[in-house]
């Protein structure tokens, strides 16, 4: 019964999955997609997007995700739609990779006092895609691969989704990529910034904080953005030492 209940569920969210993305598709045609311009906080949109993932990431994947200290954390722009983008990103990330990493990132391309451009990426270790099908992912209904809708499910709709949400966001998309090496998504997108929002670094000075994360290389990389916003980090390997 489990077997068949599981069956059921994976079945309706792959039918969910696909309406959605058709509704989608055929509103952004019909040019009837609007932004929303409304405060936000970056570190809560990455953060909360990768953790709602997690669950999909296989046991020899590490997902993981850094924002430039330089990046402001105060946006206005359209939070649901930037996380719909990361959301596809990532999760196809996760689809196509079955060991080593999946790694967000955030810099800033371009700033001016009251905006800035962002450059997203979402960079994998896992099978990669040849040159000459890299543009015609980007396209609707186009898979690399004519085995992935067998192996791996999926409409084609997702990446012509982002391109044009990407666009709609003042930006652009790009892939580097070299089979068997992985994949990096990358995008760019202009938000208008807003100081009085999101987490400013005095506001944490010299809390302290536990971190407690077995992966060497993590460890290393937390205790770097820690240390730049001015918390006291104790850093551990493993739940007893915490
Ligand atoms: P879907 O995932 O529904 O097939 P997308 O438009 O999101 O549609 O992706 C189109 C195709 O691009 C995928 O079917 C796959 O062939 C390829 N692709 C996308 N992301 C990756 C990735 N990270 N690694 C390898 N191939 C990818």
């Amino acid at each position: 019964q489990r077997e068949y209940l599981s069956l059921v569920k994976q079945s309706s969210d792959s039918l969910l999955a696909l309406i959605n993305d058709i509704l989608d598709f055929s509103k952004i045609e019909a040019g009837h997609l609007a932004f929303e311009n409304i405060p936000f906080s970056l570190r809560e949109v990455i953060g909360g997007t990768v953790r709602a993932l997690a669950p999909k990431c296989g046991k020899q994947v590490a997902l993981d995700w850094w924002i430039a200290p330089s990046v402001a954390d105060g946006l206005i722009g359209d939070p649901m739609r930037l996380r719909q983008v990361l959301t596809n990103l990532v999760s196809n990330a996760l689809k196509f990779t079955a060991r080593g990493s999946v790694k967000v990132s955030v810099t800033v391309a371009e700033r001016t006092p009251d905006e800035q451009v962002l450059r997203f990426a979402v960079r994998d270790t896992g099978i990669g895609i040849p040159q000459d099908k890299q543009s015609l992912i980007f396209e609707a209904f186009s898979q690399a691969d004519t085995s992935t809708t067998r192996k791996f499910g999926g409409t084609g709709l997702g990446l012509a989704i982002c391109t044009r949400l990407v666009k709609g966001m003042g930006g652009s998309i790009g892939i580097d990529s070299e089979p068997g090496a992985g994949s990096t998504f990358h995008f760019t997108a202009r938000f208008r910034s807003e100081t009085g929002t999101g987490i400013r670094p005095d506001m944490l000075e010299g809390t302290a904080v536990l971190v407690i994360e077995p992966d060497a290389s993590a460890r290393v990389r937390l205790e770097t953005e820690l240390t730049q916003w001015h918390v006291v980090p104790r850093l551990c390997s493993s739940l007893d030492e915490g």
